[in-house]
């Protein structure tokens, strides 16, 4: 109990899945995941997937900047066994506790070496104790590439860890961590989705966009030979008549940064993330408010609250580039280098792009329709659809399920404008703040300050702090 409660406990801030342990005041009773290390991923059919999120060991050799298992700091340490770790996930899987295991460590001795006993767990749970269950397995840089493939033979998840949106900040924050080690896992794990065609080739997200235009971080120097480009179109001619062998991690890979921690702006994460997605076929890339455990001279000081706000605004930005067919240049093209907090950034880039507005909803492309605040996938199809028999009235938006309150300032029904402010960015700001004063967006005002506050002491009392 004791090493289970200090590995998951060292497991929270890993947030490549997305985490709900949320706590509840009267604790001793049944079902609360908060301090059990149990948290809940979705699947793509958004089935809800329970996994037990644990550290095999936080033993670190390592000692970056920002972690609370760094070397140097005073915490209880502890590793399980590969088979002990195995036995208790099968035993948490029989009592239906969880349907799956989220797997990570601190790199104790050497990647090899942890990968080799993350290894050893997953094979005895899928070899030994027949789990089939879902794996999530965190892969350690600097992992030999020999390693790294067997441990996508039995893992459904890969991930590794960028850590920092940037070259700068992962020298000055994880000295120990070298670029080179990060992608290099990555580019192997993408190339072998290729080869198995898990994965498609270049262009299936961001069709007729150029690899590595958009940031300094993961351009071509970034990786160890040859740029990712040409990485990738190698493994597609290799995969040309190749016949699917073992399954290796058909979830695909994901990967985690910390925002908050360096002093990059939002437009230069983006930017990294963007580069993440197209090079590497990214499902999914997580972003980690910094939460301050540790004292530093380089980091934000510990009484700092978590930039939760802005961890928030990334993820909606995130959203926009992966389904809504925006690029980072688009969304900060007229505006600074972050995003508005106290605006949902589709709606940002709307007021600072407000020549392009209002577009008549009639003969709007689908592609246009999405840029409409208000409007999501299914209202724009439906908006598309409904147009071939009948042209679309004001009156028959709300019940294609576009957000009136929303879409009115930027769209126009057969030539009419029903927006009941004037036509300037100031003005439908200020409105669409007022309007959303009184729905979920009052949060960001007290709520948010006092649900932010809650969290941070919450989060800083779990890790020992207060
Ligand atoms: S490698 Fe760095 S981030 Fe990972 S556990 Fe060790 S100190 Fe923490």
């Amino acid at each position: 109990m004791q090493k289970l409660q200090i590995l998951a406990d060292s497991a929270k801030y890993d947030v490549s899945c997305s985490s709900s342990g949320a706590s509840r005041a009267a604790g001793g009773r049944m079902g609360s995941t908060h301090t059990s290390g149990i948290c809940h991923s979705w699947g793509a059919d958004g089935r809800c997937i329970s996994l037990l999120k644990v550290l095999l060991t936080n033993k670190c050799v390592y000692n970056c900047e920002y972690c609370v298992n760094r070397r140097t700091n005073d915490v209880p340490r502890e590793s399980f066994e590969p088979d002990e770790l195995a036995r208790l996930t099968v035993e948490f899987y029989r009592r239906n506790y969880i349907e799956g295991l989220f797997l990570s460590s601190a790199v104790e001795v050497s990647p090899d070496y942890t990968a080799e006993r993350i290894l050893q767990c997953l094979e005895l749970l899928r070899y030994k104790y027949g789990f089939m269950g879902y794996i999530h397995a965190k892969v350690i840089p600097g992992v030999s590439r020999e390693l790294l493939h067997r441990i996508g033979l039995v893992a459904d998840r890969l991930s590794v860890n960028v850590e920092m949106p940037s070259r700068e900040s992962l020298a000055a924050f994880a000295p120990q961590k070298k670029v080179e080690q990060i992608f290099a896992p990555m580019k192997q794990i993408t190339n072998t989705l290729i080869e198995t065609k898990s994965l498609k080739g270049p262009g299936t997200m961001f069709k007729g966009q150029r690899l590595n235009d958009a940031s300094n971080y993961l351009g071509p120097a970034g990786l160890a030979d040859g740029t990712a480009e040409d990485s990738v179109t190698s493994a597609l001619s290799l995969a040309k008549g190749a016949r699917r062998k073992g399954s290796f991690a058909a979830a695909g890979q994901t990967t985690q940064m910390i925002i908050g921690a360096g002093n990059e702006s939002d437009a230069s994460i983006l930017a990294t993330s963007e580069n993440l997605y197209r090079t590497f076929k990214m499902k999914r890339v997580y972003y980690s408010a910094y939460i301050p455990v540790v004292d530093s001279p380089i980091l934000p000081d510990k009484s700092t609250a978590p930039p939760l706000r802005r961890e928030h605004r990334i993820y909606q930005a995130d959203w926009l580039l992966r389904f809504y067919g925006f690029t980072v240049s688009e969304l900060f093209k007229s505006g600074g280098e972050n995003l508005d907090p106290d605006l949902d950034p589709k709606v940002t880039w709307a007021l600072r792009n407000l020549d392009e507005f209002p577009v008549e909803v009639n003969t709007a492309s689908y592609e246009q329709l999405m840029r409409i605040p208000g409007i999501g996938h299914l209202s724009a199809k439906r908006i598309m659809r409904q147009r071939r028999f009948a042209a679309v009235r004001f009156d028959d938006l709300k019940k294609m399920g576009v957000v009136i309150k929303r879409a009115k300032y930027f769209v126009l029904c057969c030539g009419r404008y029903y927006g009941d402010r004037c036509f300037a960015p100031e003005t439908i700001k200020n409105s669409l703040l007022q309007m959303e004063s009184g729905l979920q967006l009052s949060m960001f005002d007290n709520d948010w300050k006092r649900i932010e506050e809650g969290e941070r002491q919450e989060k800083l009392a779990a890790a020992g702090v207060i």
